[in-house]
């Protein structure tokens, strides 16, 4: 006998787990919810949240200090203790407001516990024995850490959650790693007066694809923090409380001390304890389920099925797409074995430096090869209203197909580029034709002018 049986498992309460549970909750009441870390989701408490807070206070400074070319003079000085109180006290609010939303779910549709499968369908939740007729996996993600890594730094080194538990800013902070979060908290940290080195591999600027966004990019990060996107260094470890790099720059190799690391080199997907192999799943050689993007059902469970949301897909891993993965994953497990396509909404990145950069629709990588390739494309440099802001730099490229005369995706840094990301978005949602786009309607004079720049050059 099980200790539990129901309908539906849906395993980890995170932001898809919540959104598989409340969407299956609208079609039956038989559906339990496992968790086993710290309540609160990954985007209130080490995520989205917790780096937005961190992010607002540098922008409060970095406009401080750049008051002076504005005829405007400041004299800034930044409280580490202050500022990371104020991440702390706003990731708890955020946190707390999870966790109420948690506990007003009834008791006996959650179950807190470690959950492992067992035999498909049956899993092993801290020693109870959970039947499920249908199970959602929406375990999340976790941070890669390199085996070189780990032994140069003798595992003293900390990973995103880490900073924010910081009660003051370090003096000399070595990020590894120039993906999003990299570019985020080094751009954030050097404004607060950090004095940050960023150093990387293989040139990755957060999720840039373009070579002429891409280089924008680093022109414009390298004017805030030391930027290294395919540095040749050697980690030396710490000697009491320094951490030693070797680094090739300019003139040859030198030796660098920092006072804190922090490993940003990528997220993957938390599975390694759910015993996936005794899922009867499809898994490729990562040990990833292989599943429908649109149906979020497993292949291979077709007989205990198995449906998959949010980061712990392997694939793009941010917040809007845990939510509606999360919805199609519960409204499918709920409707089984009646399973809809669900409506996914074009793809979208942001990362919160200053200026921000943006993709949405088709990457650049993803459409270069294309023969009808459009192209339209804006200079920030010379934008009007940038100028008298100051924010007058960055480029944005619009890729469009001239075979359907329709928007493919776009890339950009720059003023307000989180902003055009969504009009742009919108566009793509409504598959309008490049000629409708080109019509967009500006107010004058708004960055949006730079936009429809763009949108109005798109030619081959
Ligand atoms: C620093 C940072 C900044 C970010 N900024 C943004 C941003 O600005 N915008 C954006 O859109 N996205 C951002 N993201 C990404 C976004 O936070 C994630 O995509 C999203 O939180 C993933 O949600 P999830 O439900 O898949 O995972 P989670 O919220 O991590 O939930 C997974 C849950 O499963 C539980 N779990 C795992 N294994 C088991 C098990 N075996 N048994 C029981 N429970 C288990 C975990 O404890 C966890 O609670 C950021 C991420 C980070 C790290």
């Amino acid at each position: 006998m099980p200790d539990v049986s129901c309908k539906i498992a849906v395993i980890g309460a995170g932001t898809a787990g919540l959104a598989a549970f409340r969407s299956a909750r609208e079609l039956t009441d038989d559906v339990l919810l496992i968790e086993s870390g710290p309540l609160g989701t990954t985007c209130a408490r080490e995520g989205c949240m917790p780096s937005k807070a961190l992010i607002a206070s540098a922008k409060v400074a970095a406009t401080a200090r750049g008051g002076e070319s504005f005829g405007v003079k400041t004299s800034v000085k930044v409280d580490g203790p202050a500022v990371m109180k104020r991440v702390r006290r706003l990731r708890d609010h955020f946190v707390d407001g999870v966790i109420e939303g948690y506990r007003a779910i009834p008791e006996a549709q959650r179950l807190r516990g470690r959950a492992k499968f067992l035999a498909p369908g049956i899993l092993d939740v801290g020693g109870r024995r959970v039947e499920a007729e249908r199970i959602v996996i929406a375990t999340g993600s976790e941070a890669v850490i390199p085996g070189d890594i780990a032994e140069a730094t003798g595992g003293r080194f900390m990973t995103v959650g880490d900073i924010f538990e910081l009660h003051g800013l370090p003096e000399r902070l070595l990020i590894l790693g120039s993906g999003v979060i990299g570019c985020e908290i080094a751009d954030s940290m050097a404004s607060l007066g950090v004095e940050v080195s960023c150093l990387s591999k293989g040139g990755d600027i957060s999720f840039l694809s373009d070579p002429l966004v891409k280089s924008a990019a680093e022109t414009i990060l390298k004017g805030h923090f030391r930027l290294l996107p395919d540095a040749e260094f050697e980690l030396l470890g710490w000697e009491g409380d320094v951490f030693s790099v070797k680094l090739a720059e300019g003139d040859g190799p030198q030796t660098e001390g920092f006072d804190a690391v922090l490993v940003a080199t990528g997220r993957k997907p938390s599975l390694n304890d759910l015993n996936l192999e005794k899922a009867g799943l499809e898994l490729d050689d990562q040990g990833t389920p292989q599943f429908d993007e649109l149906t979020r059902l497993c292949r291979g469970s077709e007989d205990k099925p198995v449906f998959i949301a949010g980061d712990a897909d392997a694939e793009t891993m941010v917040l809007p797409r845990a939510n509606w993965t999360g919805e199609a994953a519960g409204r499918n497990a709920a409707n089984w074995p009646s399973v809809g396509k669900a409506d996914a909404p074009p793809t979208m990145g942001i990362c919160f430096t200053e200026p921000s950069m943006a993709q949405v629709g088709k990457r650049f990588s993803e459409v270069e090869d294309r023969d009808d390739l459009l192209i339209g494309c804006a200079d920030f440099s010379d934008q009007g209203r940038a100028i008298c802001e100051g924010r007058n730099e960055g480029i944005l490229r619009i890729y469009g197909s001239a075979k359907d005369q329709k928007i493919l995706g776009a890339e950009m840094i720059g003023p307000d580029a989180e902003h055009h990301a969504h009009i742009l978005a919108l566009m793509l949602r409504q598959e309008i034709t490049i000629s409708e786009a080109q019509e967009m309607p500006a107010y004058h004079p708004v960055t949006e002018e730079g936009l429809r720049t763009a949108l109005r050059n798109l030619s081959d």
